[in-house]
């Protein structure tokens, strides 16, 4: 990377946030990060980032500030009080996938407290987050483009920059709308073929290399079979993005009909699944276990 390396703090160190943070101390960012289980932040000290007892700690000397908290609630709720500690004129990144609404409020927040924003939430899960491959859906005022990139280019793979603050928020509903229709669609081929007999595996392998075969068939089709699902996107995520795609659609006088049925089936799911990875749905489709005579 090229250019300036100003000091950044992360808040929000969860499988998202916590990659990221990594690579940017390894690419020598100054990096304070928080987190509200300490422990996720403190596992970045041997990678060279400090941790911060709060989130108005971390900010307090950043120039950049990146989050990847849950949702929009807790993105408000935690960088309200922080940000009166931020410094005048330091460049807020919103990272985490809060919708179109929340993205709004946010950058009313950051406006107010003086603070550039860019809204950049991101594709790809926690593999390519840690080895920063991820693609940046980046929108907001051109002018802070060349201070937010240098950020995006350790993250990120790929860094689209769509327009005015609110454009990233709403290509990212379009792109998860689009993961909840395939991930919902292979659980419910999985859990067809597991009921009528036909070979789970045989299917993902009869589609690999087609036009229908995405490689997600195999990634996720491979954890359905198996039954493990290890958090890579986690169930309750997806959930709350379709949640986000529905309402969204709806305020623009559309009704969506595959995502809030996969919206149902996520939701099913949550209870026994939420912090697994979004595979997990497929339980929600499988049969009640036979009970034993
Ligand atoms: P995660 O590991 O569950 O991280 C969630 C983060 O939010 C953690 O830092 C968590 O803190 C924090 N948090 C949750 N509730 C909180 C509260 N009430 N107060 C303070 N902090 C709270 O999830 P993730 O996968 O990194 O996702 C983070 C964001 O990235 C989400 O918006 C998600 O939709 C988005 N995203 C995820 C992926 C993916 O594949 N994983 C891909 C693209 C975008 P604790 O650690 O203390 O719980």
């Amino acid at each position: 990377m090229s250019g300036p390396r100003p000091p950044v703090a992360v808040v929000g160190t969860g499988i998202m946030g916590g990659a990221m943070a990594g690579r940017l101390a390894d690419h020598g960012f100054a990096v304070t990060a928080w987190n509200r289980d300490r422990a996720k932040a403190e596992a970045l000290a041997p990678r060279g980032a400090s941790a911060a007892a709060t989130a108005g700690e971390a900010v307090a000397g950043a120039e950049v500030v990146l989050t990847m908290l849950a949702d929009g609630p807790v993105t408000e709720e935690v960088m309200g009080p922080a940000l009166a500690r931020a410094r005048p004129g330091a460049l807020w990144l919103q990272m985490a996938t809060v919708g179109i609404d929340a993205t709004a409020a946010l950058a009313g927040l950051a406006a107010r407290a003086g603070l550039g924003f860019v809204d950049a939430p991101v594709l790809g899960t926690r593999q390519p987050a840690e080895e920063g491959a991820l693609t940046v859906l980046a929108s907001g005022p051109a002018q802070l483009r060349a201070r937010a990139d240098p950020v995006f280019e350790v993250v990120g793979r790929r860094v689209a920059w769509l327009g005015e603050v609110g454009a990233g928020s709403a290509m990212k509903l379009v792109v998860n709308t689009w993961i909840a229709a395939l991930v919902g669609g292979l659980a419910e081929s999985v859990a067809l073929a597991e009921a009528v007999g036909a070979d789970p595996a045989a299917f993902v392998d009869l589609v690999e290399g087609t036009a229908v075969g995405a490689p997600y068939v195999r990634a996720k089709g491979t954890m359905m079979i198996q039954r493990d699902y290890p958090p890579a996107f986690p169930l309750r995520w997806l959930g709350k993005d379709v949640a986000l795609a529905v309402g969204a659609a709806r305020g623009h006088g559309l009704d969506l009909r595959v995502a809030p049925a996969v919206g149902e089936l996520l939701a099913a799911a949550a209870p026994d699944h939420g912090g697994q990875d979004m595979s997990a749905v497929v339980e929600a489709l499988r049969p009640p276990a036979q009970e034993r005579p």
